[in-house]
């Protein structure tokens, strides 16, 4: 039984927490949760250690484990959470990870005599800093929203929007993992080269069209060696959890540089991702039978299980925020600009990026991160980027307090957010993905 997309007593509906902010139904970090970060108290040079949030907290594992008694096996699977180190965890495999959900959740459950114990190892959200969760050796970006894919293309290539491939093959590119940060970050607005259409030739400066990408990044737990594959039937458990993603992208940038070998500049001076890994295991009861539209050919034999297909989707609400300098100075509330749903905006699923990736014999190790592509819906108004929202430029969208974006500003915040809800289950979210827009750097 995999612990991805079975059931059990960590799920249960009634399962509350001696930490009462974790019980009032509007938390992102309910029990049910249980999301792994690497953090510390902010402003200190403590070492990052992993947590794990519990309501509006946050507990520290290593000063968890040395706060309670542990059966060996329990002693092992946490000894790389201690250490802070999530990649040796996440290495260890799917019973360790499950071994320690069910350990968490007793321990953190109303009424479980560890709270004396575990009380003092609690800290406030509001009183961390993030880390990037683990070390993400390599990062690779699919193109699943099959929305986002054609109203791009028809933006790029009027008259050829969705390319033959689309429908076969999940289209992704090497992203560059060396810039990739945490939630709460500044992005320097990138440098670049860009043509204008009525132009001979094209110049060097900061970027016009600056845009975020709606994306959740899948984060391996266990790769495969060098020339092996992982098939669909293990792709499950090669899955460690999910995190919200902003795929910072450089529009005048992409236009110019992407073709014959696809995005470079525009997309590698940032990636955002959010600080809480939600695992899979906790998205277990948001699982949906993976479709595919009438007429749409079906997934190739190695893209295809009948586990995919009873369950392979995952319904996570997402929106995307923007919070304006004007709008920061002047303590105005974050406004919404468009939301989207996972499993209504991929053409792929989560196994079938994993089996793909690995088709040709490319090994995926720990902490390796899977960027979904822009999850936009199939509405004008839920799209995930802002070229999609403004029509390439050409419609600016106007803001609750006047203000117009056709593409991102300088002082900008952009928020992504993500939330699941299912009967018979207990929402939970992912926290928030934030990062601010900088100024080129002068000359
Ligand atoms: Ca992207």
């Amino acid at each position: 039984m995999n612990p991805n997309t079975h059931l059990d007593a960590t799920h249960d509906l009634a399962l509350c927490s001696w930490v009462a902010s974790a019980n009032d139904g509007a938390t992102d970090f309910p029990i049910q949760n249980l999301p792994y970060a690497r953090a510390r108290r902010a402003g200190t040079d403590e070492p990052w250690r992993i947590m794990v949030a519990i309501g509006d907290q946050a507990l520290d594992l290593a000063a968890a484990v040395l706060a309670a008694e542990h059966t060996d096996a329990q002693t092992a699977a946490l000894a790389p959470l201690v250490q802070g180190d999530l990649n040796a965890f996440m290495t260890r495999g799917p019973a360790d990870w499950q071994l320690v959900r069910e350990s968490l959740s007793r321990a953190l459950t109303m009424g479980s005599p560890a709270e004396r114990a575990l009380a003092p190892c609690l800290i406030a959200q509001s009183a961390l800093e993030f880390a990037l969760p683990c070390t993400i050796g390599d990062y690779t970006d699919f193109y699943t929203g099959i929305h986002h894919a054609t109203t791009v293309g028809k933006l790029f290539r009027p008259d050829n929007p969705l390319l033959p491939n689309y429908q076969w093959v999940p289209i992704g590119y090497h992203g560059r993992a060396s810039s990739i940060g945490v939630s709460g970050q500044t992005v320097r607005r990138p440098m670049g080269q860009t043509k204008a259409p009525d132009s001979d030739s094209p110049q060097f400066g900061p970027c016009k069209r600056l845009d975020f990408e709606l994306e959740l990044g899948l984060v391996i737990g266990t790769g495969n060696a060098l020339g092996e594959r992982i098939d669909m039937a293990q792709a499950e458990a090669a899955l460690f959890g999910m995190v919200l993603l902003n795929d910072w992208s450089a529009r005048d940038v992409q236009a110019w540089e992407y073709q014959p070998l696809g995005p470079f500049l525009s997309k590698n001076f940032a990636t955002t991702i959010s600080p809480w890994i939600v695992t899979m295991a906790a998205l277990a009861p948001f699982r949906l039978p993976f479709t595919r539209p009438a007429g749409d050919p079906q997934p190739l034999p190695y893209l295809d299980s009948a586990a995919n297909r009873a369950a392979g989707a995952i319904d996570v609400q997402l929106s995307v925020w923007i919070e304006t300098a004007q709008m920061s100075a002047s303590k105005a509330s974050a406004v919404r600009l468009s939301s989207s749903n996972f499993s209504e905006a991929a053409y792929w699923t989560a196994t079938q990026l994993v089996a793909h990736h690995t088709a040709g014999g490319c090994n995926l190790q720990a902490g390796d991160l899977l960027g979904t592509g822009t999850l936009s819906g199939p509405a004008p108004d839920q799209a995930g980027s802002l070229l999609e929202l403004s029509m390439g430029g050409k419609t600016p969208i106007t803001l609750p307090n006047g203000e117009q974006r056709t593409f991102l500003a300088d002082g900008d915040g952009v928020i992504l957010k993500g939330r699941c809800s299912a009967v018979g289950a207990v929402a939970l979210g992912f926290g928030e993905c934030r990062g601010t827009v900088l100024p080129a750097l002068a000359g």
